[in-house]
């Protein structure tokens, strides 16, 4: 990365995954640019703001060049080729990101830009992490739920500390956005990587807005493709339950022989139960069913990983030269 000379490297990064949100980007612009100026004028921090288009099919990318275009001195944006996913994308900010300190937000409104202000204190302070909570979060009632029920599973497997791990607006350390860097996951989930590299992380409690406009780019299957990405990559904890449940499930089945052996003996043959057993076996293929799944969503990572493709394909980057 070439500094210019007469525009020092700047101090603040935030990264701005897009897809799709032509409804609400020029929002967007309207009240992340004033907070931003604001809090350079308070703090005499440079900023940079980086887009990143996640291969958009509507008009974003032309929305983000157009401020581009307004504003060169504080906007950077990378467009992808094609849709690789708000991970990769935030990847590739940090890839251009030149700030110490890194800030990254969802493009719908869901965090109010204001709120970057607290995060930037908290970094100022020597925080190399910072986590947000999402104070009365507006969502629907599902996602909230399920977003509990999958929080407090993942922190058990994984022993990952994150309060409310699906909130976006997120502080790291240059330190720590290089670290993330370092790790060529293909699959992965930048919050939880880079909490595996904070030394001296906090969290704090931020806002959080119903989306100005649009819907949310993730349907339910995507919800549950990136909640296996979160235990699969940061655990085989599932796999060596499994094991143990396989142990118990053999000591109790060989226990059971053993009785109906006795029983045999004792009370001549006897023909009852079939269906019983029906009920045992179906319940028995559906847990072996659901083992084989697991070792298979490891088993299709490993082979994501080991083919080594380019994890996104950058198209252009505007930037002033
Ligand atoms: N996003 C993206 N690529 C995708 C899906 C989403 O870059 O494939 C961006 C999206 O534009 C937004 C952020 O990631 O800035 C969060 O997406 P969304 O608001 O749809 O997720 P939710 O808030 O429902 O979890
Ligand atoms: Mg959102």
């Amino acid at each position: 990365m070439t500094a210019n000379p007469t525009q020092p490297a700047p101090q603040l990064s935030i990264v701005i995954p897009v897809y799709n949100e032509e409804e609400g980007l020029q929002a967007l612009f309207d009240r992340l640019y004033p907070a931003m100026d604001q809090l350079q004028a308070k703090l005499n921090l440079r900023y940079e703001i980086i887009f990143v288009n996640d291969g958009s099919k509507d008009r974003s990318a032309g929305m983000l060049a157009a401020q581009f275009d307004l504003r060169p001195d504080t906007t950077r944006v990378v467009l992808f080729q094609n849709n690789f996913g708000q991970h990769m994308a935030i990847m590739a900010g940090f890839e251009y990101a030149r700030g110490e300190s890194i800030i990254t937000l969802d493009a719908d409104l869901q965090n109010p830009p204001e709120e970057i202000a607290l995060l930037a204190a908290e970094l100022i302070k020597g925080h190399d992490y910072v986590g947000t909570i999402r104070a009365n979060r507006q969502d629907s009632w599902f996602r909230k739920t399920a977003s509990r029920a999958m929080n407090h599973l993942r922190q058990r497997i994984t022993r990952i500390t994150m309060t409310d791990q699906g909130c976006m607006l997120r502080g790291y350390s240059r330190r720590i956005v290089n670290l993330v860097r370092q790790c060529n996951e293909s699959n992965t989930f930048i919050p939880a990587l880079a909490y595996t590299f904070a030394a001296n992380p906090t969290e704090i409690e931020v806002k959080h807005e119903e989306r100005f406009a649009g819907e949310s780019k993730y349907s339910l299957y995507q919800l549950i493709r990136l909640n296996f990405d979160l235990v699969t990559g940061f655990s085989v904890m599932p796999l060596q339950l499994f094991s143990i449940f396989g142990m118990l499930l053999a000591l109790g089945s060989g226990t059971l022989f053993a009785l109906l052996l006795v029983r045999r003996f004792v009370l001549g043959s006897e023909v009852e139960g079939v269906f019983t057993l029906f009920a045992l076996t179906f319940f028995l293929i559906g847990v072996m069913l659901f083992g084989l799944g697991l070792l298979g969503e490891y088993i299709g990572r490993i082979y994501q990983q080991v083919r080594e493709r380019p994890r996104y394909v950058i198209q252009t980057v505007l930037e002033r030269p």
